[in-house]
């Protein structure tokens, strides 16, 4: 039986890109999907990605058969879409499975070997570490060995979940930190007006705890990406539901035909608390890497895999790849994505409490203006001094309480951020720092979710 350094149990865009970042060293890489190659990265999504991400990881940008829309920027709507808020960013609408394509035929041009229609089964555990994984392939279950495993299998975690619950790698995903997304890709009957601009629409009656979305191909004429979210795991109706109720009625979809159509999860959380452990590695959706806002989850999935195989690439050989062995991904990841990432996250929590009321009143009022929501979203920072500032201005004409507790929030964040840019130098220190995360999660429930 073959021996790998790194086995790769699946090839969306998190495998695929590890397999790139990976390829052309002397690593002995695998990466298996489940998938044919004809459907590789094919999970329903909005297709949109910033560009901040490929000039940050040194990617090259979408073009030709990939590129399906160019991006100026968000249009956010508040829930009696009388306010809108747009938010400059450029950005691509992707075809989502020739983008992936695109690193598994660079990964196996140089080396890395690629099998098609290959389920990851399950883990093979050693003493306190992984040493290979099951593999079922035509009709056979192979037992790969590896010094390394990867979980990128996206949300369903194959190899994660199997995991013992004490190594910090396993960190289970709570229902309620993921959202449940229903989305057709539609053809419009009518050109649509700046389709440059994606669109948002936020509204807790229509999209529980989630959001609604319009995100136009600008490159494929009438062409979009229409879908709903809702928070899981708290009784919300089915986002297809929704979407056929509230959505497809509008005046825009009148005549138009479905072009695709499909549904999928995600998490909207902090980052996993670690991303490697004695011989096994998550990325992508399988390490939360998704932002808690938004739900983009493409280009984070990227930034893990870059931080990942930096790792790799210095890392001293043997049977293993320890926990110890790779630990700067784990500091990479933070520090490109991760801190923003957990501030976040008690951002989402607090916005999936609100009414519409309240909603409608904090982006009316432009409490927090277009410009502070850009740095929110692509920081993590929500200064004091805006929520302050609000304060000041809406002194007497305000909602107190509703003020209150978004300035607590901002001070929750910036914890968060503090705590997380204090993550353990190496891995002794891991279970201890986890036990700190959970205290500040259980304070802002008692405080500021009361
Ligand atoms: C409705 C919706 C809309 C979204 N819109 C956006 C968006 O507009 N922009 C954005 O950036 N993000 C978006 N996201 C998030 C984004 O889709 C994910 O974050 C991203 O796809 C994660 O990539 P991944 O490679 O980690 O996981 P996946 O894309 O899920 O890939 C996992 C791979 O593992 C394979 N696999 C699974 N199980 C096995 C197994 N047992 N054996 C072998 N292979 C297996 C699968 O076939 C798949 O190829 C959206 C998510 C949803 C649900």
């Amino acid at each position: 039986m073959e021996r790998y350094d790194v086995v790769i149990a699946g090839a969306g865009v998190a495998g695929a890109s590890l397999a790139y970042f990976l390829s052309g060293t002397d690593l002995k890489v695998l990466l298996v999907d489940m998938r044919p190659f004809s459907r590789a990265g094919d999970k329903p999504c909005g297709d949109a990605l910033g560009k901040h991400h490929f000039d940050e990881l040194g990617v090259e940008y979408p073009k030709g058969e990939e590129l399906t829309g160019v991006v100026k920027g968000v249009d956010v709507y508040s829930p009696s879409e009388k306010t809108r808020y747009r938010v400059m960013g450029e950005g691509f609408q992707i075809d989502r499975v020739k983008f992936t394509q695109r690193f598994i035929k660079a990964a196996a041009d140089r080396g890395v070997e690629y099998w098609e229609r290959s389920y990851a089964l399950e883990p093979i555990l050693g003493e306190n570490r992984v040493e290979g994984l099951k593999v079922r392939r035509g009709g056979k279950v192979e037992e790969v060995r590896a010094a390394l495993v990867v979980d990128a299998t996206g949300y369903p975690r194959v190899i994660a979940n199997k995991l013992p619950d004490e190594w910090p790698i396993t960190d289970r995903l709570k229902p309620e930190d993921a959202i449940v997304a229903y989305r057709e890709v539609r053809r419009l009957k009518e050109p649509v007006e700046e389709p440059e601009f994606l669109r948002i629409f936020i509204s807790k009656a229509k999209a529980p705890g989630g959001y609604w979305w319009f995100f136009p191909y600008s490159l494929r004429e009438g062409l979009v990406n229409v879908g709903l979210g809702v928070q899981h795991g708290v009784g919300n109706p089915r986002p297809k539901d929704l979407l056929y109720k509230y959505v497809l009625t509008r005046k825009e979809f009148e005549g138009s035909t479905i072009v695709e159509a499909g549904g999928a999860a995600a998490p909207t959380r902090r980052p996993v608390n670690t991303l490697v452990w004695n011989g096994v590695a998550v990325v992508g959706d399988a390490a939360y890497a998704v932002n808690p806002i938004h739900g983009g989850g493409k280009g984070s999935a990227m930034i893990t895999s870059w931080c990942l195989a930096k790792a790799l690439k210095t890392a001293s050989r043997g049977d293993v790849f320890t926990a110890e062995d790779l630990w700067s991904a784990n500091l990479c990841f933070l520090q490109h994505y991760g801190i923003k990432q957990a501030s976040l996250d008690f951002f989402r929590i607090f916005l999936q409490q609100l009414s519409d009321d309240d909603l409608e009143y904090g982006m009316s009022r432009k409490i927090i203006r277009e410009t502070d929501l850009n740095t929110v979203s692509m920081k993590g920072d929500l200064e004091l001094s805006v929520v302050d500032k609000a304060m000041r201005l809406l002194a007497g004409i305000g909602r107190p309480s509703f003020l209150l507790r978004l300035r607590a929030v901002a001070k929750f964040m910036n914890r968060a951020k503090d705590l997380y840019s204090k993550y353990p130098e190496t891995p002794e220190g891991i279970h201890e720092w986890v036990k700190e995360v959970a205290k500040l999660y259980s304070e802002f429930r008692a405080k500021v979710l009361k």
